[in-house]
């Protein structure tokens, strides 16, 4: 099979065009909507008599190739006629009337002439058609005449559906061949030569070598010859069925049957390919397209004629083009076997899409000559395969968090628990004076009552959530709130706390105060001899800021920098109360809002505590 993209022909002005399409309707269509379409591009007026069923296979072609029909009619660009009520007006005793003609069908020309941009017209006809259907032959072709006097006296287009089947008996009658001399051009029956490419497999398999020709193979061009219809432009193949009557009487039934067939099949098989879910195209050994199937347009929005010619590296992502490159050269050397390859593709709207496919090496089958690239669109599949990975990174995070969250409160939780059981034993064991007892009893309700700060704070940590909403934050209110918590702390201590103009920031409302009351907290609770000031302050970087929270308190040696946001890490023992949870929880909470935290400090020096959160957009 060779297959080419189709193209719109192009017609000299005054043509007569005809198209005998009953062996190959979509063919006929597709011949029909690029006439249609090349006219209204150009600004022409076009006139449409068909059928009603080809009235609507015209539009849908018309709108296949960007051409909005009712748009069209409704600028009085576009008319269609039912054939059958048109040709009623001027039939008189069975016969075409030339003064009724030209009063309905001429008239109408005229008037739509002026709808047109730039003064030209082009119609497509099937009343000739109609008439042939009902056998009036002669009719059929005394209103080609008439067709032929308009078009002498104004100069336009005209374009005739014939439902006659090209490889019927009846094809090389005199009727035919009336209706072919009064036409400029017959149109192909088929795509890209396929009629020609059929005929020619057919005359090898069933005449071979003949005498006629004087070699071992007949070739089309001789059958073409001598030319039956001078004055008609008749494309090869349609010619050399015409001539095979005459060149090989004896065989040309058969040369014609077979010819069948194969035209059959090849439609048979474009049909599988046109209508494939997958894009297939063809490819020569440098990568360039030769040929690309409709259904591409469906994949990446390109219309075949528009990827003929071009090379597939032009679509490919730069990322993608060395795996391509390789693959390719496996499939070169590689021939038959099909290789999968994935890619990014760059579709008509300029987006980039996945696609996964094959190429399949048939360069060295006669009848392809080429690398097959069969390929479909994963883009969505892709991204469900992106986000799945993404949350099984996500779960093995959350597990390996889960498993030292686990590791770190049993271990920690035993210890108060070890103090409550070691005094309650003594307190059971030996008999003990009133003040070891209350001595005793106060260890006990102290461990018990960390333990239950312990568990509030586990409770804390475990509720700050990553999938809290995102608002925009005013932070100014959140370190107003965080201070009013710790307002008794505040004023034992006599605390000095500036607060700088601070910006609004992507959070969430709750968990940002939650944030400032530990940073605050701590920056009291591990103060200094001095009085202790704190300074609160924002400094922009890019779209995010940086807060900082600033004291003057009893600072953190390097080495501790990191530990001291993980679980239950303290640098103190019990002589200053607390969990060692706390800045686990700023740092769920910064982790959460994508931001870091850190601390700059060094012992005696005060620390400074660092986050960046996210600007929130101004509205
Ligand atoms: P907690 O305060 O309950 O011990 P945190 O998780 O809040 O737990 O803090 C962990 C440790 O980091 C503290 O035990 C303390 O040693 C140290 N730390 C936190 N904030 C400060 C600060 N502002 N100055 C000095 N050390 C601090």
């Amino acid at each position: 099979m060779q297959v080419v993209s189709p193209r719109a022909q192009t017609i000299e002005p005054s043509e007569h065009l005809v198209q005998f399409y009953d062996a190959d309707q979509a063919a006929w269509a597709k011949s029909v909507g690029r006439y249609l379409s090349d006219g209204l591009k150009r600004g022409e007026a076009v006139l449409v008599i068909a059928t009603p069923e080809h009235k609507k296979a015209i539009a849908r072609e018309l709108n296949a190739l960007g051409c909005d029909p009712d748009s069209y009619a409704y600028r009085g660009r576009l008319v269609f006629y039912d054939a059958a009520q048109t040709l009623a007006q001027f039939i008189v005793a069975g016969e075409p009337n030339w003064d009724r003609f030209q009063a309905t069908v001429g008239h109408e020309i005229q008037r739509l002439r002026s709808a047109s941009l730039n003064g030209d017209f082009r119609a497509y006809g099937e009343m000739v058609g109609v008439l042939w259907s009902a056998q009036e032959y002669a009719a059929a072709i005394r209103l080609e005449e008439y067709w032929n006097r308009l078009l002498q006296a104004t100069k336009f287009k005209l374009f005739c559906g014939y439902p006659i089947n090209i490889f019927n008996d009846d094809f090389n009658n005199s009727d035919v061949h009336a209706v072919v001399c009064a036409h400029t051009h017959v149109v192909p029956t088929g795509e890209d030569g396929d009629l020609r490419e059929a005929v020619t497999r057919a005359l090898e398999e069933v005449a071979g070598s003949d005498e006629v020709s004087g070699s071992n193979i007949i070739e089309v061009e001789r059958l073409a010859q001598p030319t039956w219809h001078p004055n008609t432009h008749v494309p090869v193949a349609e010619a050399a069925i015409f001539g095979l009557r005459s060149h090989l009487p004896g065989q040309a039934r058969d040369i014609i049957g077979t010819a069948r067939l194969y035209y059959q099949n090849e439609k048979r098989f474009r049909a599988l390919i046109e209508n494939s879910f997958d894009a297939i195209s063809l490819l020569d050994s440098a990568a360039n397209i030769t040929y690309a199937s409709a259904s591409t347009a469906r994949v990446l929005g390109y219309r075949p004629y528009e990827l003929v010619g071009r090379n597939a590296f032009e679509l490919i992502h730069s990322d993608d083009l060395e795996t391509v490159r390789q693959t390719l050269e496996e499939a070169r050397t590689n021939a038959r076997g099909p290789v999968r390859v994935r890619a990014r593709m760059l579709a008509k709207d300029r987006q980039w899409r996945w696609v996964e496919g094959t190429f399949t090496n048939l360069i060295d089958d006669p009848d392809v000559g080429a690398i097959v690239a069969n390929y479909r669109d994963i883009t969505q599949q892709k991204a469900a395969e992106e986000q799945q990975l993404k949350a099984a990174e996500e779960l093995a995070r959350y597990n390996a968090e889960l498993e030292s969250f686990a590791y770190a409160a049993t271990h920690d939780l035993r210890e108060p628990l070890r103090t409550v059981s070691a005094f309650t034993e003594l307190l059971v064991r030996r008999a003990n004076s009133a003040e070891e007892n209350e001595q005793y009893s106060k260890f006990i309700l102290d461990s018990v009552a960390h333990m239950s700060r312990m568990l509030d704070d586990l409770l804390a940590l475990t509720s700050v959530t990553s999938h809290a909403a995102r608002e925009s934050v005013d932070l100014g209110c959140a370190v107003e709130q965080a201070t009013n918590c710790l307002e008794q702390a505040i004023r034992e201590c006599g605390a000095t706390i500036t607060v700088d103009p601070l910006p609004r920031v992507l959070g969430n409302e709750s968990q940002l105060t939650g944030l400032m009351q530990n940073l605050l907290g701590n920056a009291i609770k591990y103060r200094g001899p001095q009085p202790v000031r704190i300074e609160v302050t924002a400094e922009p970087m890019g779209n995010r800021w940086v807060v900082k929270v600033r004291d003057n308190g009893i600072g953190i040696a390097p080495a501790y920098h990191d530990q001291i946001f993980g679980l239950f890490k303290r640098l103190h023992q019990r002589s200053v109360p607390g969990t060692g949870i706390g800045l686990a929880i700023c740092k769920k909470i910064v982790d959460g809002m994508g931001g870091r935290i850190w601390v700059e400090s060094e012992p005696g020096k005060g620390s400074t505590f660092c986050f960046t959160a996210q600007s929130a957009p101004e509205n």
